[in-house]
């Protein structure tokens, strides 16, 4: 608990899931290279992106 106080009063490793918008405190809430806020979002950021691309190549 303090631990998480602290980061987040230091800020550092403040992050935001590109997915939903979700935010949380790498390290801490999260592993520190996690770039998504779960398993759901990494899926559906690289499904829309899979079928971006798909769309792109036709
Ligand atoms: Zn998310």
């Amino acid at each position: 608990m303090r631990k998480r106080v602290a980061a987040e009063i230091g800020g550092a490793g403040r992050a935001e899931c590109p997915e939903c918008g979700a935010t949380w405190v790498a390290g801490v809430d999260r592993r520190s290279n996690a770039v998504y806020c779960s398993r759901r979002c990494v899926t559906r950021a690289w499904r829309a992106r899979k079928e971006s691309f798909g769309e792109r190549s036709q």
